[in-house]
């Protein structure tokens, strides 16, 4: 159950982010020569194609949530590179010496103009690439851009906030080792064992500010599947958020950072597989990008929950209870687990086991719409609006789900998008339930679990 005081209460939170974070104070000339430093070291062969490669033919508009919800020309994908496009002509492509005769060096304005349509207006979400005739990798672009504001102090001072927090005092929005305990103690008092601080486990279980703050039956939830399945497991106190807000912000430090405490823990207790909590950034944070500290690949595997329950479903070692409920469903792919990690078999495996009225969004899986809050973009508050807008085009999509509003509930596997969804859902008085995968596999446990 859902206490809304508490939705409320990290909406107001968030609310008070800015006044916390502490961007560096640098001149302008600065700010362009740090950002251009990225953008240099950042320049390989790819992004110069992607820059190179642009056809305009638009394409990339229809398929962007923030082009298509808006109609502003100015959220088109391919304009959210012109920056990097220009840095790129005048001092990287081969023509450079001729190009910078007419072509615009970069200024902190452009930097600050830029802010908006890298942050608020791109969750990453690569579904432009998906048609772009050029295979341009717009997200990419997007993501180097993020670490160039960055680097000039000019990432939206909710992330830089909250990256900043996680970076020196360890904990995001207050939420640490403290906080932890008391909900594991809150979950272990509703009978479910929560093995915390074991030092050896095959199974290394990470959480995250907001199952620990809002979704705690989504906690609850994987606790239950895991125990169900006599797995050896634990949650580690000293590195256990999954969320990384260094990807967020665009600080490869922070990111690398935050990422080393959970593959330190992991490592710790000889974990040979890590669980990620409904979280849909946590997915390339950790088992796209992070090392050993050599920088070798890490030994073990990383798994999406949802992921990992529909894998034990089709291996035939989760049997989950077919559901009474005679109402319709469908799913929501969140980007970085579908569209990025391929994780789209798995989510849909699970639901077909719980025998409920599943019908898919149009389109789907790997070209699913957006739902607008993600990478970030939740914690933006300015971007509100922005975000509503986009909103509406996967409201839109699963009203067409079926009759009326469409399926009765949609599922989702990302604490982000669920986030979003209840916003969303909240200001329309939207009356589709939003669900939780994992809750929904562990209702459907078999009685004795
Ligand atoms: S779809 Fe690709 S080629 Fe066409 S405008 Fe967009 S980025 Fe350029
Ligand atoms: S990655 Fe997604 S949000 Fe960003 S420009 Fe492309 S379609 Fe739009």
């Amino acid at each position: 159950m859902i206490d809304m005081n508490v939705f409320h209460g990290f909406l107001e939170a968030i609310r008070h982010l800015p006044e916390m974070a502490q961007p560096p104070q640098m001149g302008d000339a600065q700010r362009v020569e740090r950002a251009k430093a990225v953008m240099r070291a950042k320049m390989d062969r790819g992004l110069a194609l992607d820059l190179e490669a642009c056809v305009h033919c638009g394409y990339c508009s229809e398929a962007c949530h923030f082009s298509q919800s808006t109609g502003d020309p100015k959220y088109a994908p391919n304009r959210k590179l012109d920056l990097l496009r220009r840095f790129h002509a005048r001092e990287t492509s081969a023509f450079a010496p001729v190009k910078r005769l007419f072509v615009r060096d970069i200024t902190a304005d452009d930097l600050r103009e830029f802010q908006e349509l890298c942050f608020d207006s791109c969750t990453e979400c690569g579904r432009c690439s998906m048609v772009c005739p050029m295979g341009i990798n717009t997200a990419r672009g997007v993501n180097v851009m993020r670490e160039a504001l960055y680097e000039a102090g000019l990432a939206p001072l909710e992330l830089t906030a909250v990256a900043q927090e996680q970076a020196g005092r360890g904990t995001v929005f207050g939420v640490g080792p403290q906080e932890l305990r008391q909900a594991v103690e809150a979950i272990r008092a509703e009978g479910i064992a929560v093995p915390l601080d074991e030092p050896q486990a095959d199974v290394l279980l990470v959480t995250t500010v907001i199952d620990v703050l809002l979704y705690r039956d989504a906690f609850a939830a994987t606790a239950r599947i895991l125990n169900h399945l006599g797995l050896r497991w634990t949650l580690r106190s000293a590195g256990f958020e999954a969320a990384n807000f260094g990807l967020l912000a665009g600080s490869e430090s922070l990111q690398a950072e935050a990422s080393r405490r959970l593959v330190d823990e992991a490592l710790a207790i000889g974990a040979r597989t890590v669980i990620l909590p409904e979280c849909g950034h946590a997915y390339p944070a950790l088992r796209w990008d992070a090392t050993r500290e050599d920088g070798s690949a890490l030994p073990f595997e990383v798994l999406a929950v949802s992921e990992f329950v529909g894998r034990e479903v089709t291996a035939g070692r989760l049997r989950l209870r077919p559901s009474s409920d005679r109402g319709t469903y469908t799913y929501h792919d969140a980007c970085k687990l579908a569209r990025h990690g391929g994780v789209m078999e798995e989510p849909r495996a699970a639901l077909k086991a719980l025998g409920v009225d599943f019908r898919e969004t149009e389109p789907t899986a790997q070209r699913n719409w957006c739902c607008g809050g993600g990478a970030g973009a939740f914690l933006i508050n300015r971007a509100g609006s922005l975000r509503h807008q986009a909103w509406e085009i996967k409201r839109e999509q699963i009203e067409a789900t079926g009759a009326a509003t469409g399926a009765d509930t949609v599922v989702v596997s990302c604490a982000s998008c669920r986030l979003n969804f209840m916003a969303g859902a909240e200001q329309d008085a939207w009356p589709v339930r939003i669900a939780s995968l994992v809750e929904l596999a562990a209702q459907q446990l078999p009685v004795d679990a």
